[in-house]
């Protein structure tokens, strides 16, 4: 089979204009090139083509923007901003989203790989969403009132109060699956606590950012307040990560960088929240609605073209409808389309990168060898773009590699089980944690298996809903802490107390 090209006449001038346009990082309100002069190629995964290069920076850069996002922390234009004109900041700069969203949309499909109405849809609109829900937060952010009994001092009297202080620079370095989103999610708590921001995008996936980086100045941000460095990870990252400037890291990948950025941290102490990797189960009960579960089933795995860190890669299935759900799920796979992104209608975008191509191929091999059967899929499109066919494999067992680690891609194993106390087992026998679904019309079952399961979220007859004001986040290895709800920008603020002796 082969896959159509791109299409980038179809793209609108705004879009074109920035891709043309020559990118450098912001650093304290300025446009700067990284100080080594390098650039890095930014490509369209649909097509393997260069288009448009962006700045390569290294620790130099970091610590410029370092510097940079400590002045506005100090600065009075920002510390002292009341609560509800940075509530309108951030409004605004929402806004600007919205009316942008087009282009938004536009430059994350050809960067990323993802379907352009999709992009907008989900991936832009949640990102304006989370922007306006934190926008609300911080004329609501208080802390307690205290009245000490000290007891070692009988006679005296003492009042006290305890109140949320921004942590101060903050560090935010994200994944390629969601450029945007992941941008709304670290900085919108991260402003409407009061911090500073440097922020890295990833490698593959720097240009929302650098276009959000506009938007925010547009918006009115006093400079230095968000910084955007790109570069690579084992240099740029790395030196954010252990900058002793930098008060806490916010990191979105995997969960091996993950530990990588948790020893970087060591040096100064600094905070660190995650948001890691995952291997999360979908389990069908015997009871569960076909017309619901097995299109379900699907979009857990397949949306995103499996690129998704909660996606639903593990398909446990009751042994009575097994065979029913899975040959559904296959069929659907077989069905979808697997185009370029500015196609609306394509179903199956390419892996972000060839690496990441090669590394979901590298799975499904290791899938064959190790005696999985393929029901569907497990080849590449004719193309030079980095696709991979959805993929479903049955004959699996919970030793295999494709069933215990991470594949990132469209590849889904499913296993049948008997009893709910073997799924039970099955599904929590992962180092991840991070989310779940359960396929049932039993309120029984849901309230034992959720509270059985594992996981940061369980999904009741739907997989990858999100939502700001639901937290999310992982169990075990799965990460640390929570994006999104209320108490997101709690880690991003120390508590502070003041006693006083009256
Ligand atoms: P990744 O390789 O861990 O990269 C994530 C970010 O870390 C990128 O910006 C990367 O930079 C940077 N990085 C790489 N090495 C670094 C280092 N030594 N020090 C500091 N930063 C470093 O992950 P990915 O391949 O982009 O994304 C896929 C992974 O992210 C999957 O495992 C997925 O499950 C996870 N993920 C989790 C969530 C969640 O919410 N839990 C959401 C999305 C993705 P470069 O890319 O520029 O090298
Ligand atoms: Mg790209």
């Amino acid at each position: 089979m082969t896959v159509a090209m791109n299409d980038l006449n179809t793209i609108r001038p705004a879009t074109r204009e920035f891709l043309a346009a020559a990118h450098a990082n912001l650093i304290g309100g300025s446009w700067v090139p990284a100080a080594s002069g390098k650039t890095l190629s930014v490509v369209d995964p649909a097509t393997g083509q260069e288009i448009t290069r962006v700045a390569e920076s290294d620790a130099a850069d970091i610590d410029h923007a370092v510097q940079a996002a400590r002045n506005a922390f100090e600065s009075a234009a920002w510390r002292d901003m009341k609560p509800a004109t940075r509530e309108r900041l951030m409004n605004r700069l929402a806004d600007l989203m919205e009316q942008n969203i087009d282009t938004l949309a536009e430059l994350e499909s050809i960067d990323n790989g993802k379907n352009v109405a999709i992009a907008k849809a989900v991936d832009m609109t949640c990102a304006i969403d989370v922007f306006r829900f934190m926008a609300g937060i911080p004329s609501k952010l208080n802390g307690a009132t205290l009245k000490p009994s000290i007891p070692f001092a009988p006679d005296a009297r003492f009042f006290a109060y305890s109140h949320p202080v921004p942590v101060g620079v903050v560090g935010a370095i994200i994944p390629w699956n969601f450029p945007a989103l992941m941008i709304a999610w670290k900085l919108g708590p991260a402003f409407a606590a009061g911090c500073t921001v440097v922020l890295k995008p990833a490698e593959e996936t720097p240009l929302t950012a650098l276009f959000i980086g506009r938007l925010a100045q547009e918006a009115g941000f006093p400079d230095g307040v968000l910084n955007v460095v790109t570069g690579y990870g084992h240099t740029a990252g790395a030196a954010l990560s252990n900058h002793r400037g930098v008060d806490k890291v916010a990191f979105t990948g995997s969960t091996e960088v993950g530990r990588l950025i948790l020893q970087a941290a060591s040096g100064n102490l600094k905070r660190v929240t995650l948001e890691l990797g995952g291997k999360s189960p979908a389990i069908v009960m015997p009871d569960a609605d076909a017309a619901v579960a097995i299109p379900g089933a699907a979009s857990g795995i397949f949306f995103n073209h499996g690129q998704t860190c909660c996606a639903g890669s593990r398909l446990f299935v009751h042994k009575s409808r097994f065979d029913e759900v899975v040959d559904g799920v296959a069929n659907i796979a077989r069905n979808m389309k697997v185009g370029p992104g500015l196609d609306m209608s394509t179903e199956i975008g390419p892996m972000v990168s060839k690496v990441q191509q090669d590394r979901v191929c590298a799975y499904i091999e290791a899938g064959k060898a190790e005696g999985a059967e393929l029901l569907v899929g497990g080849t590449r499109p004719d193309s030079n773009g980095f696709f991979v066919n959805p993929t479903v494999f049955v004959n699996t067992s919970n030793d295999m590699k494709i069933v215990r680690e991470e594949i990132f891609g469209p590849v889904l194993v499913a296993m049948p089980y008997t009893d709910l106390e073997e799924v039970i087992a099955w599904a929590n026998d992962t180092p991840y944690g991070l989310g779940a679904s359960i396929w049932t019309r039993d309120v029984s079952t849901v309230h034992t298996l959720a509270h059985r399961i594992r996981s940061g979220t369980v999904w009741v007859n739907c997989h990858n809903v999100i939502d700001a004001a639901l937290p999310f986040g992982g169990f075990k290895e799965s990460g640390w802490g929570r994006e999104n709800g209320v108490d997101a920008v709690k880690a991003y603020c120390e508590t502070q107390t003041v006693c006083i002796a009256l």
